[in-house]
C-alpha cells in the first residue's frame, strides 16, 4: 500500500481525479464499477475509505 499525503487538494473537479500522473507514466486511480461496467468509474471518497458509483450508486469499501 502506499501511503501518500495530500495536502491541499481542492474538492473542484471530482469526476477529473481519475488519472494520477506519476512521472511521465498515467496511472488510473478510479475503478469501473462492477454494476454498470467498463466505462462507468467509481467516485472516491474524501477519506478515500469507499469508492461510489453515481450511477447506480454501488459502494465499494476499500478498507
Ligand atoms: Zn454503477
Amino acid at each position: 500500500m502506499v501511503d501518500k499525503k495530500e495536502k491541499g487538494k481542492k474538492n473542484t473537479s471530482e469526476r477529473w481525479k481519475k488519472y494520477v500522473i506519476k512521472g511521465d507514466t498515467i496511472e488510473r486511480t478510479a475503478k469501473f464499477c462492477p454494476r454498470c461496467g467498463a466505462g462507468i468509474f467509481l467516485a472516491e471518497s474524501k477519506n478515500k475509505d469507499r469508492r461510489y458509483c453515481g450511477k447506480c450508486h454501488y459502494t465499494d469499501f476499500t478498507r
